[in-house]
């Protein structure tokens, strides 16, 4: 069987702290899925604005085919003049060769002395490249024009190819971009559009270090996080940054807020959960406490009764001659009856004090007084149980405030406690003093004394040591120094303990002097 106690943890481990570590570990688990999503979704949209910026190049592009078009097949226009007009007009564009179907090379004789390699070089890459050249007359008969980028093996010009046709010809365009130029004068409009300030978009050569263009002029050591190939120049990447927080730091700062308030939730309930477990088990030993009360109260009833009961049947048979030990008897008979009347007190006492019911009728009191008349009617006793007692009292003592009948009964609890809780060396000292302006009254015995630890609970009502022999075959309630610590409280006072396991102990009582 599981003692109360353990089934309370048990009880704990299963619907508190159990599923709190799996709510805990699942939260966080999920949080962190959360946030990949959150990431893909931001990183799309990153996508998504550099596809635009692609797309835009695309446009650009497709717009001077468009023009080319539209120039080639009006009849005002040579066909030697029009290479001129959209090279002289555009920003980005390095040069610009004609072929016919056969690939072979027109209007040579306008080509400047200047763009002479150049054009040696496209003529070989295209003449290099026929398959590609023939599925781009294929679209174009299907009524679609593809430019296509060739490589031209250099990161400072980029060879785009497109067909038109012009009165009845196919007529193949070598157009050559100056990369840089392209990207900051053609394309740079549109990015500064998208960016706004929002973003940086730059554009790098293939290391991210080599960050040639960027939307922000005066910035260009951006550590792109996010980035995509150019479409048509080759080499050339489009880096995206947000300019607030990077979405890994938003990210990183929502997962930092997010646990510490998991961590505080759990924190809040572990804390409850230990204040409600600490109730708990303070109740469940309060029980044991009051269930052990019980038995030992009753034993402390039965016992006096029972020896009451038995001298009284033993006289009342006159079996008893000797006058002597008639006054044994009744000696004894007294005694017990004082015992039990003198427990039942205390039970009564503590009911009251349990229920807020007891009064107290103070008055200026001199604890001088008060402590000689209890050792008056205690001498008696003290003597019979072979006790040595000292006296000292402090001559003068200032009055104090109090109810000298339940100060009495504190002192006679403190003194039975000494005489119960002795065993070889019977002595009893009771002292009064001044100290700091405060009066008290001592109460020490050569008893078998209170651990440190006991020393902390022996003023919680029903409490008891129960481990040392002596302290267990002593008769008690538990109820003697929780009523004393009552009744200095309602005196403004205070009780002080000081004790060693086998040495003994010394009850001191303090109580507040009468101001003028
Ligand atoms: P009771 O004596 O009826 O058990 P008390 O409230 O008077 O109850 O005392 C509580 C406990 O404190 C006792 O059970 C005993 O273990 C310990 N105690 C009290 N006074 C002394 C003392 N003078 N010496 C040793 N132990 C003491």
């Amino acid at each position: 069987m599981l003692s109360p106690i353990k089934k309370i943890r048990l009880i704990f481990l299963l619907i508190i702290f159990l599923p709190t570590a799996i709510f805990s570990v699942y939260e966080i688990g999920s949080f962190r899925n959360n946030e990949k999503m959150i990431e893909e979704i931001y990183n799309n949209q990153l996508d998504a604005i550099l596809y635009s910026v692609n797309q835009n190049s695309n446009d650009v592009v497709s717009s001077w085919a468009s023009k080319m078009d539209v120039m080639c097949n009006t009849p005002q226009i040579k066909d030697n003049e029009i290479v001129d007009k959209i090279t002289g007009e555009t920003a980005g564009i390095q040069a610009l060769f004609q072929y016919d179907e056969n690939l072979q090379a027109l209007y040579e004789e306008n080509i400047k002395e200047s763009q002479k390699e150049l054009h040696k070089l496209v003529t070989k890459a295209i003449k290099d490249s026929t398959k590609t050249i023939k599925k781009l007359k294929r679209y174009l008969e299907g009524d679609y024009r593809k430019i296509e980028p060739f490589h031209l093996g250099s990161s400072d010009v980029q060879l785009l190819v497109f067909l038109v046709s012009a009165k009845g010809k196919t007529i193949v365009n070598a157009l050559v971009l100056n990369s840089l130029n392209f990207i900051k004068e053609v394309l740079d409009p549109k990015i500064q559009e998208i960016a706004q300030d929002k973003f940086y978009i730059g554009a790098f050569l293939n290391n991210k270090e080599n960050i040639v263009y960027n939307s922000d002029k005066q910035k260009l050591d951006i550590n792109y996080q996010y980035s995509k190939p150019f479409w048509f120049l080759d080499n050339y990447y489009l880096g995206i940054e947000s300019k607030d927080k990077t979405i890994h730091e938003l990210v990183q700062s929502r997962s930092m807020k997010n646990l510490y308030i998991i961590l505080i939730i759990d924190f809040v309930l572990l804390i409850g959960a230990w204040m409600i477990y600490r109730n708990m088990k303070k109740q469940n030993e309060l029980a044991q406490l009051k269930s052990d009360f019980i038995s030992s109260v009753s034993h402390e009833i039965r016992t006096p009764l029972a020896l009451i009961s038995m001298y009284i049947e033993t006289l009342e048979l006159g079996r008893v001659k000797k006058e002597e030990k008639k006054q044994e008897y009744y000696s004894i008979i007294y005694q017990e009856t004082q015992r039990l009347s003198s427990l039942v007190n205390k039970i009564l006492n503590f009911s009251q004090i349990d229920n807020n019911k007891k009064k107290f009728s103070f008055s200026n009191s001199n604890l001088n007084n008060i402590v000689k008349d209890v050792v008056k009617a205690y001498k008696f006793k003290l003597d019979s149980k072979n006790f040595k007692l000292e006296q000292a009292y402090s001559e003068e003592l200032p009055e104090i405030n109090a109810d000298s009948e339940a100060i009495a009964e504190v002192i006679v609890n403190l003194i039975d406690n000494s005489i119960k809780y002795s065993s070889d060396r019977k002595f009893v000292s009771i002292k009064t003093g001044l100290d700091e302006n405060k009066v008290f009254v001592e109460v020490e015995d050569h008893g078998i004394g209170i651990s440190e630890y006991d020393q902390k609970k022996i003023f919680e009502k029903f409490y008891r040591v129960t481990e040392k022999n002596l302290a267990h075959k002593a008769k008690g309630s538990g109820l003697g120094l929780s009523i004393v610590k009552h009744v200095m409280d309602k005196h403004k006072g205070k009780i002080e303990v000081k004790s060693k396991i086998g040495e003994g102990s010394t009850f001191r009582l303090i109580f507040p002097i009468i101001r003028n």
